[in-house]
């Protein structure tokens, strides 16, 4: 029985079944688009390509996520207090979400609309990447249209399924001036697709994952004539790095299983090895996104200049 190429269907299939869920996606804006670069979004539905083999499994990655919080929830017995993949639409325009988890109370039965935005990743960031903090915002604005009066906020949890690890960055609620800039950013996409304006780019660490990066003006280089060595020396820096990268999934792995075998607190000599496990105490932080939204005067007092430093980036030119 051969596996590997039966599911490299399946997921395709899976990947189409899912996007079908969410109707045609090259009819409106949606919230995840309106966080995005306007190129990719035009491409993605004037163009689209399906993702690779890993690219898609790792999409799916994502709905496990969100059938493992509803598990949860139903299983903790809140199951009445929401609903998931709730649509909301703008009234006037083609600008749609769809949002994964819609409370219409809290966990004390108080009436209130509270979106949950789930965001499976790969190692949980200290804050909220600015494309997630958009989505969850247009989500809030169309929402808030939906629902004039009443509670209404939002928060995005992060799940890092392999580290066993969650977080939930919480507090997020309606801006009107924010939805409204969101809204004229859906709207200029929506005058992309019908070839009035030009799709401008915009760069982030999203770039690593677009399809359309390879021709993208926003990554074009200058041609340069490079000295030998110093072309052999940055693929050389290039190839220790791909071996790095593979030698730091590797030993996350491997610490995954060491830690299952001795918990949180182990210490041990066997004739090769000493192995120690401890434990670090959790600790206090500043929450600087609430810091920024209730005390924006405290905040800028307390802002310091962090030192610049220099960036070198090899990549392979193919
Ligand atoms: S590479 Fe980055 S800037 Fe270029 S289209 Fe893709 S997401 Fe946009």
């Amino acid at each position: 029985m051969n596996l590997i190429p039966f599911f490299e269907t399946a997921v395709a299939v899976l990947n189409r079944n899912k996007s079908t869920e969410l109707g045609d996606r090259t009819k409106y804006i949606g919230s995840s688009d309106v966080g995005s670069c306007a190129r990719k979004v035009y491409l993605q539905k004037k163009d689209p390509t399906e993702p690779d083999f890993s690219t898609m499994l790792k999409f799916s990655r994502g709905h496990v996520a969100e059938i493992l919080i509803d598990d949860m929830f139903t299983a903790a017995g809140v199951k009445h207090l929401y609903d998931t993949q709730v649509e909301v639409i703008h009234p006037n325009h083609p600008l749609k979400a769809h949002i994964d988890f819609l409370f219409y109370a809290d966990f004390n039965g108080k009436p209130e609309l509270h979106i949950v935005e789930v965001k499976s990743v790969n190692g949980i960031p200290d804050e909220p990447y600015p494309s997630w903090i958009d989505q969850l915002n247009f989500q809030l604005g169309l929402l808030r249209l939906k629902h004039p009066k009443g509670k209404l906020g939002g928060s995005i949890l992060t799940i890092d399924l392999n580290a066993g690890q969650m977080h939930q960055f919480n507090g997020f609620e309606y801006n009107k001036t924010l939805f409204k800039y969101l809204c004229s950013r859906g709207l200029n996409m929506l005058d992309c697709m019908a070839e009035k304006a030009e799709p401008s780019t915009s760069t982030s660490f999203l770039c690593g994952y677009c399809s359309y990066r390879s021709d993208c003006p926003a990554m074009a280089l200058p041609e340069v004539e490079l000295p030998t060595e110093i072309e052999a020396k940055a693929n050389k820096y290039v190839e220790l790095n791909e071996i790095r990268y593979e030698a730091d999934r590797k030993m996350r792995s491997i610490r995954e299983e060491l830690l299952a075998f001795t918990g949180p607190v182990f210490k041990g000599r066997s004739d090769t090895i000493d192995l120690v496990a401890s434990t670090v105490g959790p600790s206090m932080v500043v929450d600087s996104p609430l810091l920024r939204k209730q005390y924006p005067d405290i905040y800028h007092e307390v802002l310091k200049e962090r030192a610049g430093y220099t960036k070198l980036e090899c990549k392979p030119n193919c």
